[in-house]
């Protein structure tokens, strides 16, 4: 879909019943594609959409990656493959994780395993491997670079951390769109059907924010995130505020639940705080480590909550004696 002159928003399928909008940016000079979704999604999505339209992957200049996510790198391999002269390029701080899939694995999604007894099965490393082809990064951005696509056009990347550390954006500030990735995660990550199907996976809580804060003041007429429906006008400030409201919320809940059940693990809070804050469905608590451990560093940075390890070296939370 077109959402303005030369800006395409392009839906990529994964996981049976999961979305990811990739954006492809078409200028005289110059092109760029935002985010490579998964493994398949090239041959099944991207390079269709392009040939549609016809756009010729010779002629893409930049392959600019939002963020460490299989969901966003994935398809990084196959889309150099399709389109080597393109420059690929992600943000400085998210780089080691783009460019290999095993440090992917180990650091972002196997974090939780050794300090919170969680076990990730061999099969799901190796679904993980399947689906994230990565490739070696060309490029590292900082935020704050512009991209001349046309000579009366420039597109600016911007650092939006919070879902991870090096979270970009792209804003074209002639149209007022913002691709945005996850740079807000409202209160959950949607599926095909826009049903909730997943939490917001913020993790670092005191960026986040900042980040929303950011998006807030800034000019965007049209706010184009990765897995939900497009926002404009008034709506665009809505689910900045709704995201924002809803990582406070659920800090006050993990605070409450310190209140009523004393000392407690992740896996404890998962199990029985998990259902007061989803508006998924129940198999979708398991990601929750990421939003609740943002929320738990966050209290115990403010003297809020306590953190220690029990008998059998598991991180647990309490409130100060
Ligand atoms: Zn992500």
């Amino acid at each position: 879909m077109e959402i303005a002159p030369n800006i395409h928003r392009i839906p990529c399928i994964f996981a049976g019943n999961r979305i990811v909008f990739v954006h492809l940016f078409i200028g005289t000079e110059a092109s760029m594609l935002v985010d490579t979704a998964c493994a398949h999604n090239p041959q099944q999505d991207i390079l269709p959409y392009m040939e549609k339209i016809g756009f010729d992957p010779a002629k893409l200049t930049y392959l600019v990656i939002s963020h460490s996510d299989l969901d966003h790198q994935g398809g990084n391999q196959p889309m150099k493959a399709a389109a080597p002269q393109a420059l690929l390029a992600c943000h400085n701080l998210d780089k080691a994780w783009i460019e290999d899939t095993e440090a992917l694995i180990t650091g972002r999604y196997m974090q939780f395993d050794e300090p919170h007894g969680f076990v990730t099965p061999d099969e799901v490393r190796a679904a993980i491997h399947a689906d994230t082809l990565s490739a070696p990064i060309d490029m590292t951005l900082e935020g704050g670079e512009t991209f001349r696509l046309s000579p009366d056009w420039l597109v600016e990347a911007v650092h939006t951390p919070g879902h991870t550390w090096g979270h970009l954006a792209i804003y074209d500030r002639k149209s007022k769109i913002m691709a945005a990735g996850e740079a807000a995660l409202w209160n959950a990550i949607l599926d095909v059907d826009w049903n909730p199907v997943l939490p917001p996976t913020y993790c670092y809580v005191d960026t986040y924010l900042a980040t929303l804060d950011r998006l807030m003041t800034m000019d965007i007429e049209i706010f184009s995130p990765a897995h939900w429906t497009l926002q404009t006008g008034s709506d665009v400030g809505d689910f900045l505020r709704e995201s924002r409201n809803y990582c406070l919320h659920v800090e006050q809940k993990l605070l409450d639940f310190a209140k009523s059940h004393g000392t407690f693990t992740l896996k404890q809070a998962i199990e029985k705080m998990g259902s007061e804050v989803a508006t998924w469905a129940e198999d979708g608590n398991s990601l929750l480590t990421f939003p609740f451990n943002g929320n738990l560093q966050r209290l115990v940075q403010r003297g809020q909550l306590v953190q220690a390890r029990n008998s059998e070296n598991i991180v647990t939370w309490s409130l100060p004696t």
